[in-house]
């Protein structure tokens, strides 16, 4: 981390500048992270919801209530 003291018109002061830290930042949601894994696993989690799969065809679905509805009409049944 650089620290950067100006001293302008008698007052002081300190920028911090980071630029690691500025480049990791999610783009959603705005929250900053230290390492890339981090950010990664962030938007995996927080973003990327877990898709539903039906157990009987493989398809997936965004959401649980899509999947629901699926398995009303799936006909690959196990
Ligand atoms: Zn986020
Ligand atoms: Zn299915």
């Amino acid at each position: 981390m650089i620290k950067w003291v100006l001293v302008l018109d008698g007052t002081i002061r300190i920028m911090v500048f980071d630029d690691s830290v500025r480049k990791l930042k999610c783009d959603k949601c705005g929250t900053r992270f230290k390492y890339p894994a981090r950010l990664e696993k962030h938007k995996e989690i927080a973003h990327n919801k877990k898709k539903e799969k039906c157990r009987a065809c493989g398809k997936e679905f965004h959401s649980v209530e899509n999947l629901r509805k699926h398995k009303k009409i799936c006909k690959a049944r196990v």
